[in-house]
């Protein structure tokens, strides 16, 4: 079978809130205020007894889902081993669920992602990986461009011979609406390096996760 295709390896420009201007945070009150003003325009009453928490804990979870703006990939990757032994090996992770939302509805996309490298000296923890994929996924997201600003952090930072990054993930904003069309996958794939420029190695990473 031939390889997903190849995602741009464009460079993803630091700054996650493209354009800039961002405006001001809101307080908790005016995103609460907000949460209120859609339960209304879904059609139910805010002050029914069920609904009278509920813009707080939609602010809570917030927090939550878009925590990822306030960590900072590069950040992360830069405890790195140079104990290595000589390891020079592919280092693959494989099948690390995520959950991310989609920029466009602003509802989830729940996937799993793979992630290797090839050293080139440097080793790093390999929980550090799945926290670089949160830091991007707990972001309004698009998955090409989550795909692409996880290769290219690695690359930056550990200046590894290649990274390759593939994630399979549902939309809801596909599967709850719109087409309606439950149970289909999108996968994107992002291969720098040896990972792009040598097929042998790109096959022996397919097959690590199950794609060859
Ligand atoms: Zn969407």
């Amino acid at each position: 079978m031939t390889p997903p295709p190849v995602a741009s390896s464009r460079p993803i420009p630091k700054d996650h809130r493209e354009g800039g201007g961002a405006t001001a945070r809101p307080s908790r009150a005016d995103a609460e205020a907000a949460a209120r003003t859609l339960i209304c325009w879904a059609g139910d009453d805010p002050d029914r007894e069920g609904l009278l928490d509920t813009p707080a804990r939609v602010v809570r979870s917030y927090e939550e889902f878009f925590i990822g703006y306030s960590q900072d990939p590069e950040e992360i990757l830069r405890t790195t081993f140079e104990e290595t032994e000589g390891y020079d090996e592919m280092v693959v992770l494989k099948g690390i669920a995520f959950e991310s939302h989609c920029e466009h509805h602003m509802v989830p996309i729940i996937g799993k992602a793979s992630i290797a490298y090839l050293p080139n000296n440097r080793v790093v923890g390999i929980s550090k990986l799945v926290r670089v994929l949160e830091a991007y996924a707990k972001r309004l997201q698009i998955q090409e461009k989550m795909t692409a600003q996880i290769a290219n952090a690695i690359n930056e930072v550990l200046n590894p011979k290649g990274v390759a990054v593939v994630v399979e993930a549902e939309h809801q904003c596909m599967t709850t609406r719109g087409v309606q069309k439950p149970g289909v996958a999108m996968v994107t794939s992002t291969m720098l390096g040896a990972f792009r420029d040598d097929a042998s190695t790109r096959r022996e990473f397919l097959a690590f996760i199950g794609r060859n």
